[in-house]
């Protein structure tokens, strides 16, 4: 006889102005994670209204909108912190180190770690396979990527080259709610893909009635985002960057992003 896990629960919430925390949930052990801690007060509101108890927080990177909220909730519940190893030193309350290649084991559910340097020099990505879902933190965003304070347009290139080679039916947590502005952008750069109009047309309806757009799934973002697309031809017309590297046009199309006003 083989025994499954029941599925990992997990609750989405918005905290601060458009970040999302998401809670994981283990019911045969009774764990909870949280990943990232952008607001404590809000954490604490998501716990109550589920009747869990956090065990877990899951970091992402050392920004203060993921990782503000450790000590605090650390001396709450006595919850174990888990974050990047390559930053441990910016991690407020870090009990244990994970990195590529690595895994870590939450109840019944296995993460696979990844390095993905770019938008800080030590984010990580927490991938569960057989949940089908991914944590992205800052490294990918609905139709965007997160901007890259301490790498370099290559780091953050091979970051996302890791992420398109999770299996495309893999539901992606972005840590934000960027998507409209995203895909306003994205249409300057791709203004003839249908998926991606079509696609904005379904985002601008659900952030009329104030539905959160995450997860996205990595097929759509590959037909879509515009940092998964520097290879793609109509693009490269656009920019005129038709003999470039991958690496070039995508350093374009962040510089391009970072200029850009919705
Ligand atoms: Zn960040
Ligand atoms: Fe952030």
């Amino acid at each position: 006889m083989i025994l499954t896990a029941p599925a990992m629960q997990i609750h989405l919430f918005p905290c601060l102005n458009d970040n999302y925390a998401f809670l994981l949930h283990d019911p045969e052990n009774r764990l909870t994670a949280v990943i990232d801690t952008p607001e404590v007060s809000a954490i604490n509101r998501a716990l109550n209204e589920k009747g869990w108890e956090l065990t877990h927080i899951l970091n992402t990177h050392h920004h203060w909108d993921h990782a503000g909220g450790n000590l605090e909730l650390k001396e709450q519940t006595g919850c174990i912190i888990v974050g990047p190893r390559d930053e441990a030193g910016k991690i407020p309350g870090i009990d244990i180190e994970v990195g590529e290649g690595e895994t870590f084991q939450f109840g019944n559910y296995l993460a696979r770690i990844y390095d993905t340097p770019g938008h800080t020099s030590g984010h990580i990505i927490y991938y569960f396979e057989s949940e089908h879902c991914a944590f992205v933190g800052d490294t990918l965003f609905a139709m965007g990527c997160g901007r890259l304070f301490e790498g370099t347009p290559e780091q953050m290139w091979h970051s996302l080259q890791k992420i398109m080679a999770l299996p495309d039916d893999t539901k992606l947590y972005c840590a934000h709610e960027y998507t409209q502005t995203n895909g306003r952008f994205a249409l300057t750069v791709d203004p003839d893909n249908k998926d991606l109009i079509e696609r904005m047309s379904e985002v601008n309806a659900l952030r009329k009635k104030g539905t959160p757009t995450i997860p996205t799934d990595l097929a759509l973002e590959k037909k879509t985002n515009p940092f998964l697309r520097p290879g793609d031809e109509n693009i490269r017309v656009r920019l005129q960057m038709q003999n470039n590297t991958t690496t070039e046009v995508f350093a374009r199309i962040r510089e391009m992003k970072d200029n850009f006003r919705s």
